[in-house]
């Protein structure tokens, strides 16, 4: 391709002494003034599909993956370390696609076990943030097999499609975030000829989206129709994470322990190592299928890992370190009225006693701090002369009435 011919701009008419550059093709050329139209028609029609195109020189290293994570997600060490390893491999994986390769690399998706509120959905979250890619949160529990009241699967890919704006291409690289997947759990060990509406068959109709299929999706969500014009979904290339918190699975590890310890075939974990207070460390594939899930289901989330209960340290961290820590949302919201608002030490400790005692973890954290602030981002923002103001712990439990107990309650 010659770079200047003379001439003038086949698409404008420009000749070539009014412009920058003229490129030439086989028979026609272009002027600058009319390739910058044309990259902006093209940035326009395509916004996001430019984005998607994964090349994998430019692809975060896991250690920088997690040092990501490490700035909104507080703790979780194990869960951070196996889940940048886990992504960094998933969009290695479709990088490759393109390769002549026979070797063909499995899709990671992830399972996270750890009680609520606790940072599941915030670590698929801030996943999905670093990666610009699109993100949906389904909740498993209002999934049902086609033909019952209830949504169906696909609406959790109607989801994804709307969160990338129906670039297909976009969503077909996305990150699904299935919360309460324990909830479809068998409820018990003999699968029975009846099926039951919220269990085995939901998980069955969940395994071809984990697989990776084309699925025809509803564009507005809702029932299948006829007439209604079908979105085809391919979810090769979506990356599944699952979370649950399991209730009881503690059980079934520390059953399974004492028999593998007894048989001297648990890797590596002898009877006196165990750390009994926390026994999801030690979760394996197997307790899932003892606590419900049908293999098949467990064999697509080969990726396992679970989270830490928060302790009250990690709650107070929680409140003051991550980039949009809580703390600095309020702080940030009083100084666009030129407030300077801070937070005493013992405030925070009273927080976080209070969101304990409640047993509210962390999702607790924020409704505690609106009642306590209410009544002061109610008048302050009208009088003229407050510019500070110092919430200690007197402040914090004059503000924090019984009377807001009920509702934060129903809040979270
Ligand atoms: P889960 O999905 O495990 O039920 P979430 O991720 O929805 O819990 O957490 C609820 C809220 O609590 C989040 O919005 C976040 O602000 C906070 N949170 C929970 N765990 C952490 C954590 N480890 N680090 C920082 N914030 C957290």
């Amino acid at each position: 391709m010659a770079k200047k011919k003379k001439g003038a701009c086949s698409f404008c008419g420009r000749p070539e002494a009014d412009t920058k550059i003229l490129v030439s093709g086989i028979d026609s050329q272009i002027c600058n003034f009319c390739i910058e139209q044309a990259n902006l028609i093209l940035k326009e029609e395509s916004s996001e599909s430019d984005d998607i195109q994964v090349d994998h020189s430019a692809l975060l290293k896991p250690i920088e993956i997690k040092e990501f994570l490490d700035t909104y997600v507080i703790g979780q060490e194990d869960a951070k370390k196996v889940l940048s390893v886990a992504v960094y491999n998933h969009y290695k994986r479709i990088a490759q696609e393109s390769d002549e390769n026979d070797v063909e690399i499995e899709k990671s998706n992830i399972i996270l076990v750890g009680e609520t509120g606790t940072g599941k959905t915030l670590l698929a979250k801030t996943i999905s943030r670093m990666l610009h890619v699109p993100f949906a949160i389904a909740d498993a529990t209002v999934l049902t097999e086609a033909g019952y009241v209830g949504e169906d699967v696909e609406s959790i890919l109607t989801r994804l499609l709307q969160a990338a704006d129906y670039n297909v291409a976009a969503a077909e690289k996305g990150i699904i975030f299935i919360d309460e997947i324990d909830k479809i759990a068998r409820k018990s060990d003999n699968p029975s000829i009846t099926r039951d509406v919220s269990g085995e068959g939901v998980q069955q109709a969940l395994l071809k989206l984990l697989e990776g299929t084309a699925v025809n999706v509803p564009p507005q969500g809702g029932r299948k129709h006829p007439d209604q014009k079908m979105i085809s979904v391919n979810t090769k290339n979506i990356l599944f994470v699952a979370g649950g918190a399991f209730h009881g699975i503690d059980r079934i590890i520390a059953s399974r322990l004492r028999t593998n310890v007894v048989g001297y075939s648990f890797s590596g974990v002898n009877a006196d190592q165990v750390d009994k207070k926390n026994l999801l460390q030690y979760i394996a594939p197997s307790d899932l299928k003892n606590f419900g899930l049908i293999p098949e289901i467990v064999g697509r989330l080969p990726v396992l890992t679970y989270l830490d209960p928060l302790d009250k340290t990690a709650l107070k961290r929680i409140l003051t370190e991550p980039k949009n820590a809580l703390t600095k949302q309020f702080e940030k919201l009083f100084a666009m009225d030129n407030i300077e608002l801070s937070f005493d030490d013992s405030a925070l400790d009273f927080i976080v006693d209070k969101s304990d005692e409640f047993k509210l973890g962390a999702r607790g954290l924020r409704s505690i701090i609106e009642s306590i602030l209410v009544d002061a981002m109610f008048e302050l923002p009208s009088k003229k002369r407050t510019k500070k103001l110092v919430v200690d712990k007197k402040y914090a439990e004059d503000k924090f009435g019984k009377a807001s107990l009920a509702k934060l309650r129903a809040a979270v």
